[in-house]
């Protein structure tokens, strides 16, 4: 029997149990926890809807954005699984915030290894005003850019001006032209709800200064990855959001009425458009009504 007569013979019953998972509600179900490989020695960890990046290098791993103390302990089982007897070196935080950043002291635990913890400069103050031992602030900051070498492999940590937070990194990896961006970017999705710690308009020029990042391949903080195209949607998509609402500010629409009756077709089919979309508008709305924009 050739290979093509023996895959026609089981496609069936391989159809059948897709049908018998789909009944059962089985196949529409994700895992809490995936770990999906982008290029050599990079990797995706997905934890419920968040995503951390891991690298494995000559010499150890290098850790960026623990998420939460939960996600946290399957994080490290998974790098673990993936780079067997392998230290940690370090821990990268992308921003500040809680649902990205918590739990470093679980991956310190987990490795028996003190190893420090980097992150954009203004991040510190922050996170040490936080007091939270899961949530333990930098040792190690820069201001606009750090290279690091470890084992013949290079890690670079790009600040592109304030974003979504004032502290946010882009982390890019040369040899396989990789980048990990969170929050104020991902692919084919509308921003989150009212764009909460957002800056404006210096948001706008971070997502250009993205694009000069060689990057090919780009791992989100939330979603599936992408790449340069996405991007360039992202950056057409926020131009088109600024446009439609400065044209609906100077017709005099009020915030409530932006909401009501903007609508960009062209992104309806993105992810969390209906419920989001309508709140973009209100935050673009209140910054350009707040500073002219
Ligand atoms: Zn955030």
């Amino acid at each position: 029997m050739s290979p093509c007569e023996a895959s026609m013979r089981y496609r069936p019953s391989i159809t059948l149990l897709l049908l018998t998972l789909s009944a059962t509600g089985l196949a529409a179900q994700e895992p809490d926890f995936e770990t999906t490989p982008i290029a050599d020695g990079a990797y995706q960890f997905r934890y419920r809807s968040h995503n951390a990046f891991f690298i494995v290098t000559g010499q150890g791993l290098i850790a960026i954005d623990p998420i939460s103390t939960e996600a946290a302990a399957h994080y490290a089982a998974e790098m673990k699984r993936v780079a067997p007897g392998t230290p940690l070196l370090a821990i990268v935080y992308s921003h500040d915030h809680a649902d990205h950043a918590t739990g470093a002291n679980v991956l310190r635990r987990v490795f028996h290894s003190d190893v420090p913890v980097i992150a954009q400069q203004r991040a510190s103050a922050k996170l040490a005003a936080l007091g939270d031992p899961e949530l333990p602030p930098p040792d190690l900051t820069f201001s606009e850019q750090m290279s690091m070498h470890y084992g013949g492999r290079a890690l670079e940590l790009h600040y592109l001006g304030p974003s979504h937070s004032d502290n946010m990194l882009v982390a890019y990896l040369p040899d396989v032209r990789v980048a990990f961006a969170v929050d104020f970017v991902a692919n084919d999705r509308v921003g989150y709800r009212d764009l909460p710690d957002y800056h404006f308009p210096e948001f706008f020029r971070s997502l250009d200064r993205l694009l000069e990042i060689p990057f090919e391949t780009i791992v989100f903080g939330h979603g599936p990855p992408g790449d340069r195209a996405s991007v360039i949607r992202q950056v057409g998509y926020y131009r088109d959001l600024r446009n439609a609402v400065r044209e609906a500010v100077e017709r005099g629409w009020t915030e409530d009425e932006a909401a009501e009756r903007i609508r960009l077709p062209a992104y309806e089919g993105w992810s969390q458009y209906e419920q989001w979309f309508p709140l973009n508008v209100r935050a673009i709305h209140r910054w350009l009504t707040a500073e002219g924009g």
